[in-house]
């Protein structure tokens, strides 16, 4: 049986975040009906619920170190639906991270070579950007086929703060000074959208930074339960300090959860969708075939909207891209990316997408564009054709690219 709607949570403040997360829950069950593994198994282990008495258990000393326990951690995708859901405000957030980092130091949980690679090359951008110099060449010539990634033609040498420069020099701008986030994997390999970004804010008269200095947001680190989060954590807070500019955007909202946290108290981090949509965008003006053939079916990521709780529709934004747009039939779910989810729990992550994708099949539009504001929800949504989900042609932009002078 459904349950009742809850009371609308608000977003956790200090105090709760500084509570016994293990101890805040009081078992009414709200957080169940939005849950994806829970809606998936129907297993009240596999549920938010389950998963903090599993933890609260143990860290009282009434079960042992358990497998299942460890199995159920792992199984949770961390979209952090449960949040906005619980009316006892229960930071579930950061309990599955103190846990996951627990689990990993005890070696409970052993992230693969796949992780660890990943994991070094976040924390040393450079080799990063080196080592992934050959994949954007091939991304730029259209010859890189994975069934994760999306189209694109990345700039080849060139970094997001030279362009910035570059383009600040050129137009100087004289509104809102921001500083960009720009990324380890989206720098590395998808920095077609950073540059997107840079000469959308700029032409909409923002001047943009992009600290010479900054690291990974830790995100990545955070979803596996790595340790050295504090060093990138404190390598940020020095980076993004200082006065040059009034707040951080990010392009990515699973790096804007993350960086929101470090600059908490500090810095104001916004989303740069929901800041421009703030602003009023430049509209593109497009034929009129194209804005009757085309439709944009629009996305909404869960370290968005559940995470930094910016849950609403970047309407104005998403006019000023010239097309026809509707959200998603299941906008608010989660599509099974989890950050780094679809790696570790790939079933998991095809049977929630599939539920979420299904609609793709019947819907009206040529072309259409599945738009989404984060480049590991745009991989996992690229994934749905390879994986038999969908069987008519699509493709994913980030809404940043429907807004791009360059773009098309
Ligand atoms: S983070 Fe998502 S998958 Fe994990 S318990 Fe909460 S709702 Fe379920
Ligand atoms: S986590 Fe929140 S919503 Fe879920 S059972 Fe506990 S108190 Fe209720």
């Amino acid at each position: 049986m459904p349950h009742p709607t809850p009371p609308p949570a608000s977003k956790p403040d200090q105090a709760t975040a500084a509570r016994d997360p293990l101890t805040a829950c009081v078992h009414c069950g709200f957080c169940l009906d939005v849950c994806p593994t829970y809606q998936l198994t129907g297993d009240e282990n596999n549920s938010p619920r389950g998963r903090l008495r599993l933890w609260r258990e143990e860290a009282e000393g009434r079960i042992g170190s358990d497998p299942w326990t460890d199995f159920y951690t792992q199984e949770c995708v961390g979209c952090l639906a449960c949040e906005p859901a619980c009316p006892a405000n229960v930071p579930y957030g950061l309990a599955l991270e103190q846990v996951r980092h627990r689990h990993v130091t005890e070696g409970r949980d052993k992230p693969d070579w796949r992780l660890r690679i990943a994991d070094w090359l976040a924390r040393h951008p450079a080799w990063f950007n080196a080592t992934m110099l050959p994949a954007r060449a091939l991304r730029r010539l259209n010859l890189l086929r994975h069934r994760n990634l999306f189209p694109g033609t990345p700039p080849l040498v060139e970094s997001t703060a030279r362009y910035a420069e570059r383009l600040m020099a050129d137009r100087r701008p004289t509104g809102p000074r921001v500083a960009l986030l720009s990324g380890c994997l989206m720098e590395a390999v998808f920095r077609e959208l950073n540059f997107a970004t840079v000469r959308v804010l700029i032409e909409n008269n923002v001047q943009v930074f992009v600290p010479a200095t900054q690291g990974c947001c830790g995100a990545f680190q955070e979803h596996l339960g790595l340790a050295g989060v504090d060093r990138l954590r404190a390598q940020n807070r020095q980076a993004f300090g200082g006065d040059d500019f009034d707040l951080v955007v990010t392009n990515s909202a699973g790096c804007g959860l993350a960086l929101s946290k470090t600059l908490a108290g500090d810095k104001p981090v916004r989303d740069v969708i929901d800041f421009l949509n703030d602003l009023g965008p430049v509209t593109r003006e497009r034929g009129a075939a194209a804005v009757t053939k085309t439709r944009l079916y629009v996305d909404l990521p869960c370290h968005l909207i559940h995470g930094q709780r910016v849950d609403r529709v970047p309407e104005r934004a998403l006019a000023a891209t010239g097309y026809r747009w509707e959200l998603a039939p299941l906008a608010r779910e989660c599509c099974g990316s989890g950050g780094v989810y679809h790696l570790r729990k790939p079933e998991n992550a095809r049977e929630i997408l599939a539920k979420k994708s299904a609609f793709l099949n019947q819907a009206e539009g040529d072309p259409v564009w599945l738009v989404t504001t984060n480049h590991v929800c745009m991989m996992q949504w690229n994934s749905a054709r390879a994986a038999g989900l969908v069987r008519r042609p699509y493709e994913v932009r980030h809404l940043i690219q429907l807004l791009d002078p360059a773009g098309k």
